[in-house]
């Protein structure tokens, strides 16, 4: 390809792979088979694209930027890389699916993922589990603490619990900026998320998400004031059992779960 690639852009969260020793340890983390459809997240200029077309004959991936899109059409072609040019947030996993396959299928998701969707990334994968299968994702590694963070600490809130409901998550390792160009400011850390045996229904999740946003509201108030103040009635936790003197991060994932279970709204 002799087009030269579009300068990195900044609003995109663009800072590309260029360790292959990184790129290599993402794309076996991802544990491909050869049955699993793969959808990659922020394919940028196509790093970790190509590792993983070295184990796989078909790749989707998900590009916002139209200029990479087509970068990326003309040096894959005849590869097995699908480009769907899209903003990932508005991604529908399952229609996706059914498009591209005829049926409902499980993806097994890769991203280096942009830093700015973070947060609203992890919930969209949350409401698309059942079209998900695993994942391996790279956060801000303060993203990718409060993910795997345990109760009691100041990096546990509700993208340790939400997310968690739906996926085991755990860190695979830490990546330094010099791994990618340009560099950004922070460390980042590739996580792994795999589906659980039997992941909550979209109702109970949208209870849980909003018992989160209560119970979280002021994290140094307790749990009867801000239910009280966000409810009018602390009932959901004389009815759980939980003392209402407790503060949210003291709660375990399974006590937001009874909680979310008396929820009012
Ligand atoms: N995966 C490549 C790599 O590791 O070198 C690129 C990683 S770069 C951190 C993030 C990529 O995600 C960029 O290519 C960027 O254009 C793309 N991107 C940013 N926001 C996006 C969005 N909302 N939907 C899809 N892609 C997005």
């Amino acid at each position: 390809m002799d087009r030269p690639f579009p300068r990195p852009r900044k609003r995109f969260g663009q800072n590309f792979l260029h360790d292959a020793a990184v790129i290599e340890r993402i794309a076996a983390a991802l544990d491909v088979s050869p049955d699993s459809p793969v959808l990659e997240i922020g394919p940028g200029r196509g790093a970790l694209t190509r590792a993983l077309l070295e184990r796989t004959d078909r790749v989707w991936a998900v590009e916002i930027d139209r200029d990479l899109a087509a970068h990326l059409r003309e040096e894959f072609s005849g590869s097995g890389l699908s480009v769907i040019e899209q903003d990932v947030l508005q991604l529908d996993f399952d229609a996706l699916g059914r498009k591209e396959h005829g049926r409902a299928v499980r993806w097994t998701v890769a991203g280096n993922l942009p830093y700015n969707i973070s947060k609203p990334l992890a919930l969209r994968l949350v409401e698309s589990v059942r079209s998900i299968e695993s994942a391996v994702l790279m956060f801000q590694r303060e993203v990718a603490r409060r993910l795997c963070a345990a109760p009691g600490g100041s990096d546990y809130g509700p993208l340790s619990v939400l997310p968690r409901a739906v996926y085991e998550i755990e860190p695979v390792m830490d990546v330094r900026p010099g791994a990618f160009r340009p560099r950004p400011d922070v460390v980042s850390t590739v996580t792994r998320w795999v589906v659980r045996a039997d992941p909550p229904s979209v109702s109970e999740l949208h209870r849980l998400r909003a018992v989160l946003g209560v119970a979280f509201a002021n994290r140094r108030k307790t749990l009867k004031n801000n239910l009280s103040r966000a409810l009018g009635t602390d009932e959901p936790l004389q009815r759980s059992g939980i003392d209402g003197s407790r503060r949210a991060q003291e709660l375990t994932p399974e006590e937001f779960h009874a909680l979310a279970r008396y929820w009012v709204s």
